[in-house]
């Protein structure tokens, strides 16, 4: 009996340990986990109050996304980034922008010269701090991303100058994966 008992341990032992080793060890990947409206395939628009968001979203992403702050120049790890695929709202998962039209602007912020689409963000004018800019917003949740000035490349001569705290960015190769597993050649 006692023996049983003692393989019934290792037992569970064993199970707990390999589940542990089969996690992806990669923890880079954002954690959406606690964001019921993060969603890249669900395009229906996004309205919480910010009380709410304040429980969803971590002090960094609610600061910028909602109280329109902006992370330090230089700071974040897409600045100089030129990895190929798409840039999602960290917040909402609303498609924002491709690599592909990421440029090295110099400003100490990732820029990009045009939106994945024209719903993609919203706009609206700026006069804060004395300077008359104009603000992006996720089109899906309202949530401040950065602002666009008229300084940008060919071919739309914009610059979209965006909080990198507030983008979540999905490799090509790992999007192409994920479609594949889930829609599987028969
Ligand atoms: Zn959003």
């Amino acid at each position: 009996m006692k023996t049983a008992y003692i393989l019934l341990i290792v037992a569970a032992l064993y199970v707990t340990c390999t589940s542990c080793s089969q996690q992806p060890p990669n923890t880079q990947i954002m954690n959406h986990t606690n964001n019921p409206v993060f969603s890249k395939t669900d395009t229906g628009k996004v309205a919480l109050s910010n009380d709410e968001w304040k429980k969803i979203l971590s002090p960094e992403v609610y600061h910028i996304a909602r109280e329109k702050g902006t992370e330090r120049p230089y700071s974040s790890k897409y600045e100089e980034f030129n990895d190929i695929g798409t840039y999602y709202c960290a917040v909402c998962g609303n498609a924002l922008f491709r690599s592909d039209t990421k440029f090295e602007s110099g400003c100490g912020w990732p820029s990009f010269y045009e939106p994945i689409s024209k719903s993609s963000v919203i706009y609206e004018a700026d006069n804060s701090y004395g300077m008359r800019r104009t603000e992006v917003m996720c089109g899906r949740c309202k949530s401040h991303l950065g602002h666009v000035f008229d300084d940008g490349p060919k071919p739309t001569g914009l610059r979209y100058c965006i909080n990198g705290v507030v983008l979540d960015f999905e490799k090509a190769k790992e999007a192409e994966k994920k479609y594949d597993a889930e829609h599987p050649q028969s």
